[in-house]
């Protein structure tokens, strides 16, 4: 499991909801009532409210449980906007999707884009993928930083 965080929101979480694949968990989210609804991590009908008992962690709060690769594209075509850039690679070839990532950061002129995804082609190179997803993250939590109020 690999834990995310995709607001920066200073309140506590309220809500949580989920997405499945194949009968099992592939992420869930925590949020704040105002957050409850976010762009890419909405799942309306497996929207509730926490209870006694529920962990309470802060708003924007993701735990992915998803194969790695999985998580790199969606970083890749979520937040990043990378997608739709290549369409004849295999949804599971995340190596081809960074690669591809990378020169669409680099065509769009993107520069703090293209050095992101240039050093995390140089953890994938070396097979150091937990500090990549890693690095993705921070990213994802930086640029949440600069967008959401
Ligand atoms: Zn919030």
């Amino acid at each position: 499991m690999y834990l995310r965080h995709v607001t920066a929101c200073p309140s506590t979480a309220a809500y949580t909801t989920h997405r499945q694949r194949h009968g099992t968990e592939a992420w869930r989210i925590f949020t704040c009532p105002r957050h409850r609804r976010l762009a890419d991590w909405s799942v309306p009908g497996n929207l509730r409210r926490l209870g006694p008992g529920d962990p309470v962690p802060p708003c924007g709060t993701v735990r992915d449980h998803r194969p790695h690769a999985q998580i790199v594209v969606s970083h890749l075509h979520g937040w990043m906007g990378a997608g739709g850039w290549v369409t004849d690679l295999a949804p599971d070839d995340w190596r081809g999707h960074l690669a591809a990532a990378h020169e669409y950061h680099q065509a769009i002129g993107a520069d703090d884009r293209t050095a992101l995804t240039a050093h995390a082609l140089e953890l994938a190179a070396a097979d150091h993928v937990p500090d990549l997803l890693a690095l993705l993250a921070a990213a994802e939590t930086s640029a949440a930083r600069r967008l959401v109020p």
